[in-house]
């Protein structure tokens, strides 16, 4: 394609890992633009009253990858950093993401510009509200499904499925997933993503025969994957030595009390103040020893001038994009120093579960929470086999191994279609 609106250093990243995986399982170059490039992005801006009576403007973007395997499926981001080429930077990873879990949708993701920390309850909730409205002739529950992510929470989701079903005049708990459990949500969701990510951890730990009662941890970003990987990861047996979010880094060789950081944040809504001890410079935690390495907030934080310092013997990728390609070159270059668990089958915990949530809504019929997490291991489980096998069988990295499963799901789908009209 000559010229398109998609730009930025998120996007180019999730270009430049598909034009990888285009070489790898080579891709016509007739056929890549078709796959990498979003079916939609539709842009709205959302105006609302703020609390000191005047009338603000915030830009919202929605984009839906590919309609090939169904709906579109994706989270909801509310941050200061969102434009249109990270959402669909975000959009394509999603697609990569369920398919390799094989799940029935292509991917999307949508997003305001905005912090969400600066609005008042009543701001955050006008401007949910409002977002959603102006979605409602792009977005279904057999069309795009949406969910949470950064800046967005489950109250943000009922916001939303309240705003779209006043307009259709009937409850569709089935438009959103990530809601609470009294709006037609599912158990386990608000937990999924961190206990998958911890699921995932113990398999890695397993292959390399470490054992988890001996095992330390550190985990950037302590929102909902953070602090749920922290738990998950503590309830097995393993070590916090470090946490950190946007306003704090802690860390201590001893082990942090991952219980009281929870506590801390739910009253304060962030890790500043929660001790005076044992703060750490945030650029310095991540290059800390640990056996497990966890980014769990933003993208492009593994980079090619960090990335040879890490000192874990497994990075797990809470986070989606959270390592370059620059970072990827290095971390193949040190062969078996690190396993990497790539964000497409990490974090995919959320997703999958989600498509439980939507399932359940869809058929009126809901699940214990144990068949969730059962259902869930088994998504998870068969795909790191899958991603094993074609690592070994190609000699390629994890990421290159899951995206090819990924892609190939998506380019295959779309030759059997063959092209409309
Ligand atoms: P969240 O808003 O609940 O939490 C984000 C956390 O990251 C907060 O603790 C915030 O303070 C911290 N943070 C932000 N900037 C930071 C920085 N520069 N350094 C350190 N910490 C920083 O968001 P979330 O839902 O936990 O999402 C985190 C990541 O996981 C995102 O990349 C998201 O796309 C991905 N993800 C989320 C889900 C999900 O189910 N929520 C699923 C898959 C992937």
């Amino acid at each position: 394609m000559n010229r398109s609106i998609y730009s930025g250093p998120v996007f180019q990243m999730a270009r430049r890992q598909f034009e990888r995986v285009a070489d790898h399982v080579q891709i016509p170059e007739m056929e890549r633009d078709r796959l990498l490039y979003p079916k939609r992005a539709i842009a709205v801006s959302c105006p609302i009253h703020r609390d000191d009576g005047r009338t603000e403007v915030y830009q919202g973007y929605r984009v839906q990858h590919h309609l090939t395997l169904g709906p579109t499926k994706g989270g909801t981001r509310f941050a200061p950093s969102v434009d249109v080429g990270e959402v669909a930077a975000l959009a394509i990873w999603m697609s990569w993401k369920c398919a390799l879990a094989g799940l029935p949708y292509g991917g999307a993701k949508g997003g305001i510009t905005v912090d969400p920390y600066a609005l008042s309850p009543r701001e955050l909730e006008a401007l949910s509200r409002r977002y959603m409205q102006e979605m409602i002739p792009f977005v279904g529950p057999h069309t795009d499904v949406m969910a949470p992510d950064m800046g967005t929470n489950e109250q943000v989701m009922a916001w939303f499925m309240d705003t779209y079903s006043m307009y259709r005049g009937q409850t569709i708990n089935e438009i959103v997933t990530g809601k609470p459990v009294s709006a037609g949500g599912t158990l386990g969701r608000r937990e999924a993503t961190g206990r998958g990510v911890a699921y995932l951890v113990s398999r890695a730990l397993d292959r390399l025969g470490i054992l988890a009662g001996g095992a330390t941890a550190i985990i950037q970003g302590f929102g909902n994957v953070g602090s749920v990987t922290a738990y998950s990861l503590a309830e097995r047996g393993i070590k916090i030595l470090g946490v950190s979010d946007h306003t704090a880094a802690y860390y201590d060789p001893a082990g942090l009390d991952v219980a009281k950081l929870q506590g801390h944040v739910a009253i304060s809504g962030q890790l500043a103040g929660f001790s005076a001890q044992s703060l750490i410079d945030p650029s310095e935690l991540l290059a800390q020893k640990c056996d497990v390495l966890v980014p769990a907030a933003v993208e492009q934080v593994i980079t090619g001038e960090n990335a040879s310092e890490l000192k874990c013997r497994i990075l797990a990728e809470g986070a989606n994009g959270p390592t370059t390609p620059e970072a990827d070159s290095i971390l193949h270059q040190r062969g078996d120093e690190i396993f990497v668990l790539p964000d497409i089958l990490c974090n995919a915990g959320g997703v999958v579960v989600s498509y439980f949530e939507w399932v359940q809504d869809l058929q009126r019929l809901f699940w214990e929470e144990a068949e969730v997490f059962d259902r869930l291991y088994k998504i998870l489980e068969r795909s790191y086999q899958q991603m094993m096998a074609r690592a070994k069988r190609d000699r390629i990295s994890h990421r290159m191994a899951a995206m090819a499963i990924g892609v190939d799901v998506v380019q295959s789908a779309k030759r059997t279609r063959g092209l409309f009209p």
